[in-house]
């Protein structure tokens, strides 16, 4: 008996479709032998067979264990993860992605809007007040997406330019920033804000670096240099969703494009950055187009070798859009989930981490999938409310003693790493309190009692 559908696209006549000349007996031999996958061989494991329609639960099992066993073969059986705060800065934005429920249009947020919006914009102080409480608590990593605020530049210089052209909200989606309630500052500004002590800045994503050269003829690497320089870290590789132009023509048309996306990951790379990658799945695209990602990911790496970790996003469609409107009525099934995840695996076989996010599959789920091929369980993602509010239970935050009961149920050691993989400490299991340890500031005092609950409606911005 088969499972569930591959995801639907009737509605939608794409050029790229899952069909191949390949067999899935084929496809799983070479897989289980460690060759490099074909698009044909990643379209035929993904799909369990093009031979069928849906998903055959038996070839579904051979794909993961092929992919779990890889796993075990690159990375070993730890689990990693990172203690991490999330503090974006703004969720102004103009782009209009049909899958994101996270901005609200810039023009809410202007001195003399009466339109109400749940929106913020952070000044810089704000930003680092945030940071600074958060280093308290034993934070590794400040990770920081934001909308496209028109009133965002990369520094003064780029301010000047933007406003040089005759119309620039049109040109160039630029009003100067004493038309908004709230100044962000610049890019540099909020990157110098954020980058307290040794505390590892993760953020400025191809479509945030995008809007950071708005305007001008700069190159992403030196823009990347720029941000480098005022305390960024590395760069988070969303905005990537699905990297096939059709596909992101109907969900996500005023983004940048998908040679653009790589262009700017090149550059930060340059820039001296590492660099992750992730793939945002369960909208309408077909099985084909996440075969085809997956493949510029892998020749990217080929080219650079930058990118520290794959994170593969299950659309979370409630509440965006795409749902709202009809588009699509519902994400992806635990089925695809599980092959999504192990076909990166197999496919990406030189991008040794992958993430099992639970904030976009829940605990149960994100837990499953690290023994479908994953091998990292994401960071605990204190945010902002939570830090100020010490101890609250609101937000979206996994305690260390979370992640050790976690791991600990499905039998593998739990490892605390840096964002870039580099140090890692395993926990003892049998000596608590589990820490943060690695964070520039903690002690392995607990970062905060309870666990809190998760907010999963925050999680489909993909910047
Ligand atoms: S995904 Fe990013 S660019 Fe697109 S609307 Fe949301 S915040 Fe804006």
């Amino acid at each position: 008996m088969r499972e569930s559908p591959v995801p639907a696209d009737d509605d939608f006549e794409f050029s790229i479709v899952p069909e191949t000349d390949q067999s899935f007996e084929n496809a799983l031999a070479t897989a289980r032998a460690g060759d490099r996958l074909a698009v044909d061989d990643g379209i035929e494991l993904i799909t369990t067979g093009t031979d069928t329609d849906g998903i055959d639960p038996v070839r579904k099992e051979q794909v993961l264990e092929a992919a779990d066993r890889r796993r075990a073969a690159v990375v070993g059986d730890d689990v990693t993860f990172v203690a991490n705060l999330n503090n974006n800065v703004t969720t102004a934005c103009n782009t209009g992605c049909l899958f994101c429920n996270f901005k609200d249009s810039a023009h809410r947020f202007e001195a003399d809007s009466d339109a109400d919006h749940a929106g913020f914009t952070k000044t810089p102080a704000e930003s680092r007040t945030a940071v600074e409480d958060a280093l308290e608590m034993g934070i590794y990593e400040v990770t920081s997406v934001s909308g496209l605020h028109p009133g965002f530049a990369l520094n003064d210089e780029h301010h000047e330019i933007l406003a040089g052209y005759d119309d620039p909200a049109t040109q160039v989606d630029y009003k100067p920033p004493t038309v908004y309630d709230t100044d962000p500052g610049t890019y540099l500004d909020q990157m110098r804000a954020m980058s307290v002590g040794d505390v590892h800045l993760h953020s400025v994503t191809p479509e945030e670096a995008a809007h950071a050269r708005r305007g001008t003829e700069w190159s992403y690497e030196s823009v990347y240099r720029a941000l480098r320089a005022a305390g960024l870290d590395s760069a988070p590789g969303t905005a990537a969703e699905i990297l096939v132009e059709e596909v992101r023509d109907v969900i996500c048309p005023g983004k940048i494009g998908s040679d653009e996306w790589v262009a700017a990951m090149e550059g930060a790379i340059a820039a001296g950055l590492d660099v992750t990658a992730t793939m945002m799945y369960g909208h309408v695209e077909n099985a084909a187009h996440r075969i085809h990602h997956l493949k510029t990911v892998r020749d990217l790496q080929d080219r650079t070798g930058g990118i520290t970790e794959f994170v593969p996003l299950s659309f979370v469609h409630q509440n965006t859009p795409l749902y709202e409107r009809g588009v699509v009525s519902g994400g992806a099934s635990d089925a695809e989930d599980e092959l999504v995840i192990a076909v990166s695996r197999l496919f990406l076989d030189n991008v040794e981490n992958l993430q099992s996010s639970w904030v976009k599959f829940g605990d149960a789920k994100a837990l499953k999938l690290l023994n479908c091929g994953a091998n990292d369980l994401m960071g605990t993602i204190l945010s902002e409310e939570i830090t100020t509010r010490a101890g609250g239970d609101h937000g979206e935050f996994r305690s260390f003693a979370d992640y050790m009961e976690m791991i600990g149920a499905i039998g593998r050691p739990a490892v605390e790493r840096s964002t870039d993989y580099r140090t890692r400490r395993r926990i003892d299991p049998d000596d608590p309190p589990y820490g943060p340890e690695l964070g520039p500031r903690a002690d392995g005092t607990p970062m905060l009692g309870g666990r809190a609950a998760v907010s999963r409606d925050v999680a489909s911005a993909d910047d």
